[in-house]
């Protein structure tokens, strides 16, 4: 659906004691954009998506997930949503995808995926059963169904990941640099995946270092830099002439991978 924001965040602000590390942050997300957020280490891309999750409260400012506006109890310096009922539906709305897989090591690939659905869904069990081995399918991993996480390579446990984000019927995608932790060899097929899933429309918002993903995947490109939106664009402008200084040296880094 063309047009329906899926994600809008407006001015968020998060500081740990004295260290502001996000200095007022705005982003929306039409249904279908893949936005890649890019920028140097320590710059604030996790902690941005951990306050779009909940994972942290952001100290200022506001989030809308699918029109929903979280509800916020501000007082005294101090920040926590309103209501633990509704951070339990904003969280099932959004998939999220770390670097580390953080799959549950003691359930099989298949148990993985269905957890969601049948314990926090409360779906019939049957049924997420044959969603969730079609999403195996989908990501290339049936035949994992019956392993453990441990008997899966990196690559493999990431796809499993992303099928268990998606067995949630996220509203929006969230990615922390999905191929990070992966041996370069296992990278292209996660990117594979999140490129296929692009492809049928998700909405996904995605911190990366794969330049060629940004580039030739995502619609839009935002560049943080020390806690703000540096410069944003569509990736030819970013990634052309338009790019600014701190951007141009940026990707600098990237050199041979563009
Ligand atoms: P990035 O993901 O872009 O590398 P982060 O969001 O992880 O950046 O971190 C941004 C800054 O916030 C860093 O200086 C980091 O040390 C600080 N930071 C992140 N999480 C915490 C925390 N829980 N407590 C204190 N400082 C934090
Ligand atoms: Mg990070």
């Amino acid at each position: 659906m063309p047009g329906v924001t899926r994600l809008s965040v407006r001015n968020i602000r998060k500081s740990f004691g004295s260290h502001e590390v996000l200095k007022g942050i705005s982003l929306d997300a039409e249904d279908g954009d893949v936005i890649s957020l890019l920028g140097a280490s320590g710059s604030g891309k996790s902690t941005f998506l951990r306050c779009i999750n909940l994972l942290e409260t952001a100290t200022d400012g506001e989030i809308f997930v699918d029109g929903e506006q979280i509800r916020m109890v501000r007082k005294n310096g101090q920040s926590r949503p309103e209501s633990q009922k509704q951070v339990d539906h904003i969280r099932s709305e959004l998939g999220m995808v770390f670097q580390s897989f953080n799959l549950w090591s003691h359930m099989t690939i298949l148990q993985n995926v269905i957890e969601g659905p049948v314990h926090v869904l409360k779906r019939p069990k049957a049924e997420c059963i044959a969603e969730a081995e079609a999403l195996l399918d989908k990501v290339g991993i049936a035949d994992k169904r019956h392993a453990y996480p441990a008997h899966l390579s990196g690559g493999q446990q990431q796809r499993a990941a992303i099928a268990r984000a998606l067995a949630m019927k996220p509203k929006v995608m969230l990615f922390d640099e999905p191929t990070s932790a992966l041996d370069p060899e296992l990278v292209g097929e996660v990117l594979r995946v999140m490129r296929a899933l692009a492809e049928e429309g998700m909405t996904m918002l995605v911190v990366t270092h794969e330049m060629s993903f940004a580039r030739n995947v995502s619609n839009r490109v935002v560049f943080m830099r020390q806690g703000l939106v540096d410069s944003s664009g569509t990736p030819d402008d970013m990634f052309g002439s338009g790019a600014s200084p701190a951007f141009r040296q940026f990707i600098g880094h990237f050199g041979g991978e563009q």
